[in-house]
C-alpha cells in the first residue's frame, strides 16, 4: 500500500452545469462538519447573489494569471471562456488538519488531480434526464438563451468523461442523491490507510496483546 501523506482525503466533485451539484455539496458541509470545500478563484463575474469569498473569489484575468504564473493553483483551466482555478495551499491546510476537501471541478481540473494526487477520489452528479438538465438551467433564470444552449453543450461534452470517475450520483431525488453522497464521503474514512494513521496505537497494541 503507498503511503498517503494527509490525514484529510481529497474529493473531487464534477457535473454538467445544472445537475444540483453546487446544493448538493452545500447540503453535504451542513451535515458533516469534517467536510469542507475549496473556494475557487474565477475570472468569471458574480452571478446575482454571489458573494466575493463565499462563492468564488472574483478576480480580473491579470490577477488570475498572475496567480498562476506565482504557482498558486494546484490545478487550473478555462471553462466557459474563464478561468478557474483552486488553491494549492489552502487544500494542503485544510488536509493536514484532517479535514476533507470538496473540490468542486470540471473534468480538466479532475484530470489534473488525479495525476497530481493519485489518492484523490471522484465523484459525478448527473441529473436524472436531459429534460431534467434543461428545465433546471432554465429555471435557474440567470442566463440567456443562448447561454443555456451552449451550457447544454457543455453538459454533454462533461458527461463524456464520465468513466475517469470513482462514483456516480445520479440527482433524481435530492435527499436520497445527498445521502449517497455521504456515504461515498464516509466510506473513505473507513479505509484502512487512512484508519491504521488514525489508530495506530490501538492497532499496534491490539497485535501485541498476546504477548
Ligand atoms: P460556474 O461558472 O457555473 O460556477 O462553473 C462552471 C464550471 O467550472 C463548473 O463545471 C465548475 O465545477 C467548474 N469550476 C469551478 N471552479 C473550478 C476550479 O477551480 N477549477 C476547475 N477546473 N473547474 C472549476
Amino acid at each position: 500500500m503507498s503511503e498517503q501523506p494527509y490525514l484529510g482525503t481529497l474529493f473531487v466533485v464534477s457535473a454538467p452545469s445544472g445537475a444540483g451539484k453546487t446544493s448538493l455539496v452545500s447540503q453535504a458541509l451542513e451535515r458533516d462538519p469534517a467536510l469542507t470545500v475549496s473556494v475557487s478563484h474565477t475570472t468569471r463575474p458574480a452571478r446575482p447573489g454571489e458573494q466575493d469569498g463565499v462563492n468564488y473569489h472574483f478576480v480580473t484575468e491579470q490577477e488570475f494569471l498572475s496567480l498562476m504564473e506565482a504557482g498558486t493553483f494546484l490545478e487550473h483551466a478555462q471553462v466557459f471562456d474563464n478561468y478557474y482555478g483552486t488553491s494549492g495551499d489552502w487544500v494542503d491546510e485544510q488536509l493536514a488538519a484532517g479535514l476533507d476537501v470538496i473540490l468542486e471541478i470540471d473534468w480538466q481540473g479532475a484530470q489534473q488531480i488525479r495525476r497530481l494526487r493519485p489518492h484523490a477520489v471522484s465523484v459525478f452528479i448527473v441529473p436524472p434526464s436531459p429534460e431534467a438538465l434543461r428545465e433546471r438551467l432554465q429555471g435557474r433564470g440567470q442566463d440567456s438563451d443562448e447561454v443555456i444552449e451552449r451550457r447544454l453543450r457543455e453538459a454533454a461534452e462533461e458527461c463524456r468523461h464520465v468513466a475517469e470517475y470513482d462514483y456516480l450520483v445520479v440527482n433524481d431525488d435530492f435527499e436520497r442523491a445527498l445521502d449517497e453522497l455521504l456515504v461515498v464521503f464516509r466510506a473513505q474514512r473507513q479505509c484502512l490507510s487512512r484508519q491504521s494513521q488514525r489508530h495506530e496505537t490501538l492497532l499496534r497494541a491490539l497485535s501485541l496483546a498476546d504477548q
